[in-house]
Parts: C-alpha cells; sequence; structure tokens
C-alpha cells in the first residue's frame, strides 16, 4: 500500500533538543478534519474559533488557546497531511512524561488521526484509516531505526490528562501489522495477589510517569487505567486484576 501524503504546512513547530526515539498517537477529538487542521495549523488560536464540547460553554470567544501541532495528520479516508517535518519538534504532547522524561515534544513524531474520540462517543476508525496508519507507523520506524515499542498513546504519556487515541483504537491490529506491540500472555501465571511495588515497577519499566515517592493509591491507579485503556480495552478501572497483572507481567517481557 502507497501512502498519499499531501504537505499541510504548520507554522506551530520548534527545534528537537533530542534524537526521536518515540512515535506518539493522538486522536483528534474534533468535528471534522477540517477544524483539526485548521486548530493545529492556527499560529493564534481563539476559543470563540473553535466551539465545541471540549472547552466550557462560557469561555470567552477571545480567550487565546495554546498553539499546537503534530507531523502528521491522518483523515478517515487514510490520506495523511503532513504539518511539520519529521526532524523538527512539533507541539502535540503538552504536558506529559514518558521513562522519566518531561519533554515528549523534543523525542517523538506525533501522528493525530481524524476522529471525534470520547466528546463524540467513540466513534470506529475506518479500516482505511488504520491502514495508512500502520503503514506510516512502519515507515517512520524504519526510517529511525525504532523497535515497535516505541509506539505510545497520548494517554500513556500523559495518564489521568489525556485519554486518545481511546480504547476503540485497534493497538492489537498495529502489533500483528509490526507498528506497536501487543503482551503474550501464555505460559504467564499472574501472582495470587497483587503485589502492588511489583506492578508499579513492571508500569515504570515500560515507561510510565510513576514516582517512587508517592506512587500509591490515586496515581497507580490512573496509570493502571491507561495502561488497560491500551492493552485490556473490555474493562477500564484502574484496578489491579489478575488479568491486568498477567498483561502487564507479559508486557515486561515484550519490550525490546
Ligand atoms: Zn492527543
Amino acid at each position: 500500500m502507497s501512502l498519499r501524503i499531501e504537505e499541510y504546512p504548520s507554522p506551530n513547530y520548534d527545534q528537537r533538543t533530542r534524537a526521536i526515539d518515540l512515535v506518539v498517537l493522538h486522536y483528534t477529538g474534533m468535528h471534522d478534519a477540517r477544524t483539526a487542521l485548521k486548530r493545529l495549523c492556527d499560529p493564534a488560536p481563539l476559543a470563540g474559533h473553535y466551539p465545541g464540547p471540549w472547552q466550557n460553554a462560557d469561555t470567552p470567544a477571545d480567550t487565546p488557546l495554546g498553539r499546537a501541532s503534530a507531523h502528521y495528520v491522518v483523515d478517515e479516508r487514510g490520506v495523511i497531511f503532513r504539518l511539520v517535518g519529521e526532524h523538527l519538534r512539533a507541539w502535540h504532547a503538552g504536558v506529559s512524561s514518558w521513562e522519566g522524561e518531561g519533554d515528549v515534544n523534543s523525542r517523538s513524531i506525533g501522528i493525530e488521526i481524524v476522529n471525534g474520540g470520547h466528546d463524540f462517543d467513540l466513534p470506529e476508525f475506518p479500516l482505511a484509516q488504520v491502514d495508512a496508519v500502520i503503514v506510516l507507523v512502519r515507515q517512520i520506524l524504519q526510517r529511525w531505526e525504532l523497535h515497535p515499542s516505541r509506539v505510545v498513546a497520548h494517554s500513556d504519556i500523559a495518564p489521568g490528562r489525556k485519554r486518545d487515541p481511546g480504547e476503540k483504537f485497534p493497538w492489537k491490529r498495529l502489533a500483528q501489522a509490526g507498528a506497536s506491540i501487543w503482551p503474550d500472555a501464555s505460559g504467564i501465571a499472574a501472582s495470587a495477589e497483587a503485589d502492588i511495588a511489583l506492578l508499579q515497577r513492571q508500569l515504570r519499566a515500560f515507561g510510565y510517569g510513576l514516582d517512587e515517592a508517592g506512587a500509591h493509591g490515586e496515581r497507580t491507579r490512573v496509570v493502571l487505567e491507561a495502561f488497560q485503556r491500551r492493552f485490556r480495552a473490555s474493562r477500564i478501572d484502574g484496578a489491579a486484576d489478575a488479568e491486568t497483572r498477567t498483561l502487564l507481567a507479559a508486557l515486561t517481557k515484550s519490550t525490546r
């Protein structure tokens, strides 16, 4: 499958301070591709230009919004828009962290997948769109010599703050096509009881932002939710149940 890539330059970028070693997948979470492209190319976005469920109805129309962008936008037909060159830093990650580092934009390539997301009742991702994402991601992994484990969700790098690309996104299909990873739980037995310290070590080993200190309670639950949203979408409750523990143990084995 050859990709259809259209140049759609955004002024929202600056220089990287670090080598590329991550690919971050997002959903746009807006009404349509047009609105998302306009927002991601807007050098001075105002709240009034982007009305929608993502903002408070009584926010004044002239309220400035943060400038944002991504390297690529993939629409529902599978057409890809290139907004920012890969060698430049696009602004898609926001407040986030992975493997203990905060500036995720500097080290990542951001792909926005056109989809209304949670605010629009989680629409399905059309096949043509998923196929295009797979080919694009594989090309990026090849170009920068990255392992499929380097592909993460926005919800992975900003647990509790972001939920995209959401639990409808077909991560397993990506993994089967070599564009992500999927835990192989065969032959792995979960411990009879949840060992929270072990879980936290495994979550941290994968890359989740979970500090040693204060890692108990609410933060661990939020990070477990992010893990489930991606790898066990049938129940996202932040509980360390046996299936979650098994998948996490399997995942720890399958990275790199
Ligand atoms: Zn996002």
